[in-house]
């Protein structure tokens, strides 16, 4: 035996690789597995080109664990090495991998977590669990001998003679005494099928196989069917629903991409900081976060993408600079527009079905990328008080003239409902805006419709007066009906913090209602959306107006009854108040004690006139 010294450069690499990497300890697999996955790669190679004899059906990786000797083996029937390859390859070659690495690491180091994983160290994050590792192998070259080499990870190592008979090469772990689990079939198990499942040649630990699922995104999307996708989606998320729909990526150019995008029928303990997109190097699974590399809106979206060009062994920081991830996530965005549009326009009932789930998606990515509103208004749509569905544009073609431009929202169907009943018998349509990003949407919709702007259905009452029958004559005093009632109203509500104004509403049945200002009911949302203290504050905007509508004969009925009954008066008016903030869902909590007692007031008093009259 020869003995010979490692080319290093740095004494104790190995040390710091294992500190460093100890919580990506399981990438050694994959790194192993990747280096006989390209050494069985370039036999095909050799073989295409007339250089050797090999058949695809014997190319094969083993992985095998043989506990007594505490020796976990990787073996190929690759290309294999001659001496002066492993000595190049693995002595020298190998290991300037193993320091450049650590050079990236090092001045990274402030960015741990953010290094993503695939870190072409290679075959010397062998040693990250290894005390020592040897090699057998024999090169394809005609008359080659096999080659054993040994080293222990320090600046020494072994050269020999080896006794592999046939081409390939074994790389043998003998494990240290802290990573035994190493040695547990179930854990090995496990990473082999997260790293390794989806590499091209067959791959057997213990004499099983592990990689019999070709993987669906190298395939070319003429070449499947639906059933296709939904096999693979199940196979990847086995506990998972049908997803509702997905796209094939492929691209060649700036940058080569692959992939398969399922959108998920969203649950509601959905995280949106989490990606479940599994990011691939040529079908080596390198990630599962692919939180960088993706536009964030995408987040929800499940399945795999596998490119060689994304730069993986880089920070966060420089990912979101980076020239092709940002084509990328470009490209991966105008996939989903273009699919959702070509569906919208080919399939609109199956659309539909999706648009819920996948709206959420859409909304976010409106108001993440001023470039999506251009692709997706078109099939942006909004469901209206009548279950009918419509786009922005096509609302204002048919409302703009009654409702000056204005878009009429109710956060739900149930809200107000008798202020949007006044609204439907104008023939103004009402859209639903309930989702958690309706409101920031209409925001940000209303700089690119200028001038239309969206009111809430309680926020003014221009669309549902009636002027014909306004109370305009003057009494002797100068003031008109309608003034009187507002002034009586206003008396009775001394107490509320709340305008009361009186007009001739275009129905007889709603005895008033409260009309907030839009701009300050937004302030005012937004700020209840932070924290307590800022909500204290909130209070301060959102001033109310208490329309009371002159058509109704409650409020003058009251008005009568005021001269002789004050204080039930005084109830039945704060009743009808707190009814219409009831139904606006506008009631603040702390007051419904009160409204409580003071209806079994009002109940009390008319039971009691009730049983008079019998
Ligand atoms: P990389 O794979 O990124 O080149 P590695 O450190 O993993 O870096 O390996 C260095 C070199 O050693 C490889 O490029 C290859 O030439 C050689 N090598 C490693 N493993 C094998 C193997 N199983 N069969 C043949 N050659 C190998």
């Amino acid at each position: 035996m020869e003995k010979k010294s490692l080319e290093i450069h740095s004494e104790n690499i190995l040390p710091i690789i294992k500190k460093w990497l100890y919580s990506d300890r399981d990438i050694f697999v994959r790194e192993l597995v990747s280096n006989a996955c390209d050494a069985i790669q370039k036999v095909k190679i050799l073989r295409d080109q007339g250089e050797i004899e090999a058949k695809d059906d014997e190319f094969r990786i083993d992985v095998e664990i043989h506990k007594e000797q505490k020796k976990l083996l990787f073996i190929d029937n690759g290309i294999g090495m001659d001496a002066e390859e492993v000595k190049k390859y693995i002595a020298q070659i190998a290991f300037s991998g193993a320091e450049e690495f650590l050079g990236k690491y090092r001045s990274s180091s402030s960015d741990q977590d953010q290094m993503i994983g695939h870190f072409g160290l290679g075959f010397y994050s062998a040693y990250m669990v290894a005390d020592y590792v040897e090699i057998n192998t024999l090169s394809y070259k005609k008359d080659a001998t096999p080659v054993f080499w040994r080293c222990d990870g320090s600046s020494e190592y072994e050269i020999g003679l080896g006794t592999r008979a046939s081409r390939g090469t074994e790389v043998a772990l003998f494990i240290g005494k802290d990573h035994e689990e190493c040695l547990d079939s179930s854990y090995i198990q496990k990473i082999l099928s997260q790293y390794c499942s989806f590499l091209p040649y067959p791959i057997y630990f213990n004499g099983k196989r592990i990689n019999e699922k070709a993987p669906l995104w190298v395939k070319h999307s003429s070449e499947c069917v639906r059933q296709d996708y939904l096999d693979f989606y199940h196979y990847l998320y086995p506990m998972e629903e049908d997803p509702l729909f997905w796209l094939h990526l492929h691209v060649d150019y700036p940058f080569t991409l692959k992939g398969v995008l399922y959108f998920p029928k969203i649950r509601k303990d959905f995280d949106p900081n989490k990606s479940s997109i599994s990011l691939y190097c040529n079908r080596v699974f390198v990630s599962e976060n692919c939180k960088d590399i993706i536009p964030h809106y995408l987040m929800m979206l499940k399945g795999v993408i596998d490119s060689p060009d994304i730069p993986l062994n880089v920070s966060r920081s420089y990912l979101q600079t980076d020239r092709t991830v940002r084509q990328l996530g470009s490209h991966i965005s105008k996939k989903v527009t273009d699919s959702l549009s070509t569906l919208y326009r080919t399939d609109r009932d199956r659309f539909l079905q999706v648009w819920n789930d996948v709206s959420v998606v859409v909304k976010l990515g409106i108001l993440e990328d001023d470039k999506l509103y251009e692709k997706a208004k078109d099939f942006l749509l909004w469901k209206d008080t009548e279950q009918n569905w419509t786009t922005i544009q096509e609302y204002l073609e048919r409302n703009r003239e009654k409702t000056r431009d204005k878009i009429f929202y109710t956060v739900d169907e149930k809200h107000a409902r008798h202020v949007l009943q006044v609204y439907r018998e104008q023939g103004i349509e009402i859209l639903c805006a309930n989702a958690p990003l309706d409101s920031y949407l209409m925001h940000y919709l209303e700089d690119k419709l200028r001038p239309s702007t969206f009111q809430r259905i309680d926020a003014e009452d221009e669309n549902i007066l009636d002027k014909s029958r306004e109370k305009v004559v003057l009494d002797l005093e100068g003031k008109t009906e309608a003034v009187r009632l507002a002034e009586f109203v206003q008396s009775k509500l001394t107490e509320c913090d709340v305008q009361v104004e009186a007009k001739s509403l275009a129905t007889n049945a709603l005895p008033g209602f409260v009309m907030i200002d839009e701009k300050q009911r937004r302030m005012r949302d937004y700020f209840m959306r932070l924290s307590p203290e800022e909500r204290a504050q909130a209070s301060q905007f959102g001033k109310r107006i208490f329309v009371v509508n002159t058509n109704n004969s409650l409020i003058e009925s009251i008005r009568k009854l005021d001269a002789k009954r004050p204080d039930v008066a005084k109830d039945l008016i704060h009743e009808v108040y707190e009814l219409a903030l009831l139904s606006q869902k506008e009631m603040d909590p702390s007051a419904m004690h009160e409204f409580i007692n003071r209806s079994n007031r009002i109940l009390e008093v008319l039971t009691t006139e009730a049983l008079k009259s019998l």
